[in-house]
């Protein structure tokens, strides 16, 4: 795997993998920059067709979608294509493996994709709902229908709720909506409940996900920041920053935390790197 090598062994790297090692429970958050190392461009990324005159903020709003559902649902079939096409990264199969090697770990994304459910992790709180999941327009009936992606970048008409007869929208929170309570409300559960927590790929600007990070610091949780960049949070709210991707960083990190789990534990010297293998 090209996007596994060359992340060298720090002492931020290891003092991170003892962190996740000791821990009982943790909590990791992802944000778009997870989703962009699968190929999906961020919401106002790369355009093509009809989608690139639109201002994609201005298409993601109950609003929009009453005054032209077609030209709505035409956006998210489009991106809806685009998410089907990515796979799960290194980083994402990581968390997998992760989560085999300790008692307790949730992930809360703000991404709709659902690709960490496709690399296999068991508990994720979508912050934001999953594009692929869909619900009535007029009284948010939940529409249970396997609805394929049309191969256009145009307008294109939305199915109907088959109980009421609306327009169907995909189930993902909009510009001016509220985020779902019961997921809130569990993200700020595992947040205080946690030991660790791993921040990955996310700018710390959107909030009430950017608050996750000091509420469970606050609670006594050690938080981990793995970014290309710092972000907003990293002086505010971060005990260490691993710096580069998640595809790359994730991956050297849980070999280090399973070489430890077989091993003598966080303080056996690791002998060259020899557990990078
Ligand atoms: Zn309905």
């Amino acid at each position: 795997m090209p996007d596994e090598a060359g992340t060298a062994a720090t002492p931020e790297l290891d003092a991170a993998a003892g962190h996740l090692q000791r821990a009982h429970s943790i909590l990791v958050t992802t944000g778009a920059g997870m989703s962009r190392e699968s190929g999906i461009p961020t919401f106002r990324g790369a355009r093509e067709g009809l989608w690139s005159r639109f201002d994609p903020t201005q298409l993601a709003t109950r609003d929009a979608f009453r005054e032209d559902p077609a030209r709505v649902w035409g956006w998210y079939n489009y991106r809806r294509g685009m998410v089907r096409a990515a796979q799960p990264h290194a980083g994402h199969r990581s968390l997998v493996r992760l989560e085999s090697l300790v008692p307790e770990l949730s992930i809360v994304t703000q991404n709709v994709d659902g690709l960490h459910q496709r690399a296999g992790s068991a508990d994720v709180v979508e912050l934001h709902g999953n594009i692929d999941r869909f619900k009535c327009f007029a009284r948010d009936h939940p529409v249970d229908l396997d609805i394929p992606v049309v191969e256009t970048t145009g307008l294109l008409d939305p199915p109907s709720c088959p109980e009421c007869g609306s327009p169907v929208r995909p189930d993902v929170v909009w510009y001016g909506e509220p985020l779902p309570a019961e997921s809130i409300g569990r993200a700020g559960d595992l947040a205080r409940g946690c030991d660790v927590m791993l921040v990955v790929g996310t700018s710390g600007i959107v909030y009430p996900a950017a608050g996750l990070p000091a509420l469970a610091r606050s609670a006594g949780a050690t938080v981990i920041e793995i970014n290309t960049t710092t972000s907003e949070l990293t002086a505010r709210a971060v005990d260490l920053f691993l710096q580069g991707t998640a595809g790359t960083v994730l991956p050297a990190l849980v070999r280090k935390v399973e070489g430890e789990a077989r091993g003598g534990g966080p303080d056996t010297p690791s002998g060259q790197g020899s557990d990078g293998a």
